[in-house]
């Protein structure tokens, strides 16, 4: 007998059910497609890239190209007037092939390469962050006429992956490398922070901005005319916990912009997982179930190395599952693992899912960002295909 997932039995506020309904046509249509694949929805994502930045003033939208670089979806929202932040040769090239003009490019990378800089350079890309004087020794060598924002480090707690261990600096470093910039010749255009990926917190962003307040003042004092304040990413999207709505976050960030920057700046906005995390679901089997000891062990098609690696960093997927009849439909926990062979490879423990038979199909939702675009072969598991719908 055929299985299929139960619509019904979708947990309440799952908020991705025309996504879920997508893919699960998808595959009633295809049955025979081979998993694991990754189902992306364009329509969720084109929601998004409406939402997104609506409610902030004056807000320019620069999708963050790492959380997902497919060229459709980079196309789409090329189509859309958004602009993209970058980091790499190989993120610009993918763009400029799709004819965007090098004034729809940021790079907030405060680390570059040498011939990162130089490419994007002779493209024509202007705007830059920078958080050490070696960055501005490198800008000032090999690309003069560019500006920079300063990267402030800012609190992250709440975020499910922090970002600010990594980069930036504190307030007084912050004043005195904008001013470095400045003798060498570059120009100081900015302030930018990170308040954490997946930040669940919206307390983040008012302790992020009264900061960044502090040290705009600073450095209006210190007769530099800053004009640009770059929000970063860190919307989150829902994976088993409700989180809070982007309209609520942009509102109060709104607010506090109004009450403590000056009315006529320019604000960029960098998304990455906000925009395309919640519009990806992989589809998955199982290979095989063990129990050891007292473990239970689910293996399916896509793991640690080839797509959920953000699950070692304790993003949580929610998972369904197809299985269902009186013995192998039991509810249990699960360790669920990856193909490879590496013990590395456990993407998540306490899984609560019913016994499944070989073969039986699983969907992992919020798989958009930050999935395919980590996955490496090895162990000869392929990167799944993604398929946009
Ligand atoms: C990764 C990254 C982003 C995107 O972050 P999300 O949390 O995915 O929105 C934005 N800006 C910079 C500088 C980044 O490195």
């Amino acid at each position: 007998m055929k299985k299929r997932f139960d619509l019904s039995a979708i947990p309440p506020g799952i908020n991705v059910r025309s996504t879920i309904k997508k893919c699960l046509d998808f595959m009633n249509a295809h049955p025979d497609e081979p998993t694991p694949y990754l189902v992306m929805d364009k329509d969720r994502i084109a929601r998004k890239a409406r939402l997104i930045g609506r409610n902030i003033r004056r807000a320019e939208v620069y999708y963050a190209v790492k959380a997902n670089t497919h060229p459709e979806i980079l196309a789409m929202l090329h189509g859309m007037g958004l602009g993209f932040e970058i980091a790499s040769g190989g993120e610009l090239r993918g763009l400029l092939e799709l004819g965007v003009p090098p004034e729809k490019i940021i790079s907030s990378n405060p680390m570059k390469t040498e011939k990162f800089i130089a490419e994007a350079a002779s493209a024509g890309v202007t705007h830059f962050s920078f958080d050490s004087r070696d960055e501005i020794d490198k800008l000032a060598r090999l690309h003069p006429s560019c500006g920079v924002y300063i990267r402030l480090t800012v609190p992250n707690e709440g975020s499910e992956w922090p970002l600010s261990r990594k980069f930036g600096v504190e307030t007084e470093e912050a004043l005195a490398l904008l001013i470095y910039a400045r003798e060498k010749g570059i120009r100081p255009l900015g302030i930018t922070f990170h308040v954490g990926s997946q930040c669940t917190n919206p307390y983040n962003w008012d302790m992020a901005l009264s900061k960044a307040a502090r040290l705009w003042e600073m450095a209006r004092d210190a007769g530099l005319e800053l004009s640009i304040l770059n929000l970063g990413g860190g919307y989150p999207i829902r994976y088993t916990k409700d989180v809070a709505e982007i309209e609520t976050i942009e509102r109060r960030v709104d607010e506090q912009l109004a009450r403590l920057f000056p009315p006529d700046i320019r604000i960029f906005i960098e998304p990455g997982r906000g925009m395309v995390g919640d519009a990806g679901i992989f589809v998955t089997s199982v290979h095989g179930t063990a129990c050891r000891i007292d473990e239970n062990w689910m293996y399916v098609d896509v793991g640690v190395f080839n797509g959920l690696m953000e699950g070692v960093g304790g993003i949580r997927y929610t998972w369904l599952s197809e299985s269902s009849g009186p013995v192998t439909g039991q509810m249990k926990e699960w360790t669920l693992s990856g193909p490879s062979c590496d013990s590395f490879d456990v993407i998540d423990k306490g899984v609560r899912l019913p016994h499944p038979e070989v073969g039986d199909r699983m969907l992992v939702l919020g798989c958009g960002a930050y999935t395919t675009c980590y996955a490496s072969e090895f162990n000869g598991f392929s990167i799944p295909k993604t398929i946009l719908l």
